[in-house]
């Protein structure tokens, strides 16, 4: 971990009932969470004012997509506006299941991002590569087109924190290696200091996503770029992810 405070965000994807978000809650509410971690959980919408109204403060609540601008006429859409007013301060953008199965590009990603930035939410802005992109040599050309798609949108990069998340690690089990993961978020720090600023990247959060378990996330979290994570799967768990969240030290 470097120097910026530790974030775990925890993606719930399209997964839970009210029952089984219940236990979850309760699993959350009850574990013992390092007090020097930004601790965020990303329910399916419609759950996330269940778990606003039972979740402990301790942790905040992310929504996983928002809409790109005011709401209105969108059918099937969710505004930022919406969101803030329910109590979300994150949103989860750019994931890579919203980039390669809904077909969001990247233009349109960073336009969601400094709508949300602008109304006040939080964006954890998601980029990685392609199993094939990483195979042809292309990761870091990939992860740069990406972050010049935010950075060329929005208005500040003060409430960002990046998501690296290799999509070949994603939901898979093959986790990167911790040096896999360490040279991309240095890469992505420097692109920062010669495209954006100095500040911005020595202050600019950089999680790893991608098969964090248990089990494997002390040896990540001791890298000096990696700030924290985006977790998935191992995010259903409650000890799990408490685990997770106090592999910090
Ligand atoms: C994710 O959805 O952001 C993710 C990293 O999933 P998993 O941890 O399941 O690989």
């Amino acid at each position: 971990a470097g120097t910026g405070k530790f974030f775990v965000g925890g993606n719930w994807k399209c997964n839970g009932t009210k029952e089984s978000i219940t236990k979850l809650v309760s699993d959350l509410n009850s574990a013992t969470l390092e007090p020097d971690v930004d601790v965020v959980v990303a329910p399916p919408f419609v759950y996330i004012d269940q778990v606003k109204n039972s979740l402990t403060e301790r942790i905040d609540i992310s929504a996983q997509n928002s809409w790109v601008q005011k709401g209105g006429a969108f059918t099937g859409e969710i505004s930022v506006e919406q969101l803030k007013d329910i109590g979300c301060n994150w949103v989860v953008l750019g994931h890579s299941e919203r980039r390669h199965i809904i077909g969001e590009d990247n233009q349109f990603i960073g336009k969601k991002a400094a709508y949300a930035l602008i109304e006040g939410l939080g964006v954890i802005a998601c980029i990685g590569e392609l199993l094939q992109e990483r195979e042809a040599g292309k990761t870091f050309e990939v992860c740069y087109q990406q972050l010049k798609a935010f950075a060329d949108a929005v208005p500040s990069w003060d409430n960002i924190v990046i998501a690296y998340e290799p999509v070949w690690a994603i939901g898979t089990g093959k986790v990167a290696t911790p040096q896999q993961a360490q040279e991309v978020h240095i890469a992505v720090r420097d692109w920062l200091k010669k495209n954006v600023s100095d500040e911005v990247a020595s202050k600019t959060r950089i999680i790893y996503g991608g098969s964090v378990n248990g089990s494997n996330c002390a040896e990540l979290a001791k890298q000096e770029d990696i700030d924290g994570f985006l977790v998935g799967g191992a995010s259903l768990k409650g000890p799990e992810f408490a685990t997770i969240v106090n592999s910090v030290t």
